[in-house]
């Protein structure tokens, strides 16, 4: 059972109050940017097996948007933060690192 808690209201919700959202810290492209980058936008994700970035929405609890890093191979949750972080916190990243030394790093 996938277990995370929710930044907004400190809540540890299992998966049946959260929903799904996608992948986290995607660059969005709008009018006037190339068809690449708006095909990227669009279609491209990273899909990865091992560290993800997630967005994910405490649906049956709070009902608001947050960011969660977790592993999609063994459902090990990393942290969640925040929806409105650019980019993944750096003691987040760092905790990350330590625990697989082998990931490449967050990529945007
Ligand atoms: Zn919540």
């Amino acid at each position: 059972m996938l277990l995370l808690t929710c930044p907004n209201c400190g809540v540890e919700a299992d998966e049946t109050e959260l929903s799904a959202g996608g992948q986290a810290h995607l660059k969005r492209f709008a009018a006037g940017s190339s068809d690449d980058e708006f095909e990227s936008y669009l279609f491209h994700r990273s899909n990865a097996k091992g560290v993800h970035f997630e967005r994910w929405r405490h649906s049956y609890g709070c009902g608001k948007w947050f960011l969660a890093a977790r592993d999609t191979n063994t459902l090990e949750v990393f942290g969640t933060y925040p929806a409105q972080t650019p980019e993944p916190p750096k003691d987040l990243i760092a905790a990350i690192k330590k625990k697989r030394p082998d990931w490449k790093g967050f990529a945007k």
